[in-house]
C-alpha cells in the first residue's frame, strides 16, 4: 500500500477520537483536498495525534503563513484558534499558537518578519494570510522539494534538471563522468560534485520541469 493513502488512513483513525462525531465528515474532507501534499498530510498527522489544546477539535483549512525555499509556516486553523505548524520535506514542528502570536526569533528572522510585534499584529487576523494551496496543484512550487519558481531545488531532488546534458540530474551519468568515478560513494565525492554543480551553474526550478505524473498512483495525471 502506498504511503500517503497508508498516512491518510492513520489520520482518519485519529480523527475519531478527536474531532466530535457531528464534525467528522467535515474534517475529513481535508484528507480529500490534501491527499497528495506530504506537508499538509504531514500537519494532519501531527496535529490528531498530539491535540494542541488537548481536547476535542478539528482542523478546518489550512493558511500559509510563511513559506521560505522549500519549508512552510502553515497555520492549521481551528474552531477557536489556529495553530502554527513548521513543515518541510524534513519534518514537521508544532509552534504554538496563533493568537499568541509568538515565534521565536530564528525563525522570525528566517521567514523574514521584520520584528516580533510585527508578526504578532499581523497574527490577529487570520485573513492576513492567504489559503494554503496544497504544492501538488500549486505550478509555482517544486512538487518534489519545494523550491519556489527560480529558487534552486533541494539537492537530490528528482525534479531538478541537469545543466550538463539536460536530463534527470538524479539519474544522469554526468556526475560519474565529471568526477571520473564509477560510484558515488563517498561525502567528500557528493561535495566535489555540488561544487561543479554549483560552478556550472544550476538549473534552479520552473512550472515547466513538473512532471507529467505525480507519485501517488493513477487518477492525477497532470498536463
Ligand atoms: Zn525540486
Ligand atoms: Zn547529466
Amino acid at each position: 500500500m502506498d504511503e500517503l493513502r497508508k498516512q491518510r488512513r492513520h489520520i482518519r483513525h485519529l480523527m475519531e477520537y478527536a474531532v466530535p462525531d457531528e464534525q467528522l465528515e467535515a474534517a475529513a474532507d481535508i484528507l480529500v483536498l490534501f491527499r497528495h501534499d506530504r506537508l499538509a498530510l504531514a500537519v494532519c498527522d501531527e496535529f490528531y495525534s498530539y491535540l494542541p489544546e488537548a481536547h476535542e477539535d478539528w482542523i478546518k483549512e489550512f493558511r500559509l503563513v510563511a513559506r521560505e525555499k522549500g519549508v512552510f509556516l502553515l497555520a492549521a486553523v481551528c474552531s477557536e484558534d489556529a495553530y502554527l505548524y513548521l513543515v518541510s520535506s524534513e519534518g514537521v514542528e508544532f509552534h504554538g499558537s496563533l493568537q499568541d502570536g509568538y515565534l521565536d526569533r530564528k525563525l522570525l528572522h528566517f521567514f523574514k518578519f521584520t520584528d516580533p510585534e510585527s508578526f504578532k499584529e499581523r497574527a490577529r487576523k487570520i485573513d492576513n494570510f492567504p489559503l494554503y494551496q496544497s504544492v501538488q496543484t500549486d505550478d509555482n512550487i517544486c512538487p518534489a522539494c519545494h523550491a519556489a519558481t527560480g529558487e534552486e531545488h533541494e539537492l537530490g531532488c528528482p525534479v531538478e534538471i541537469c545543466p550538463w546534458c539536460g536530463g534527470q540530474l538524479i539519474h544522469c551519468s554526468c556526475r560519474f563522468d565529471k568526477l571520473g568515478i564509477e560510484v558515488l560513494e563517498t561525502e567528500q565525492d557528493l561535495a566535489r560534485f555540488a561544487e561543479m554543480l554549483m560552478h556550472q551553474g544550476r538549473i534552479v526550478y520552473s512550472p515547466e520541469q513538473r512532471p507529467s505524473f505525480a507519485d501517488d498512483g493513477p487518477g492525477i495525471e497532470r498536463q
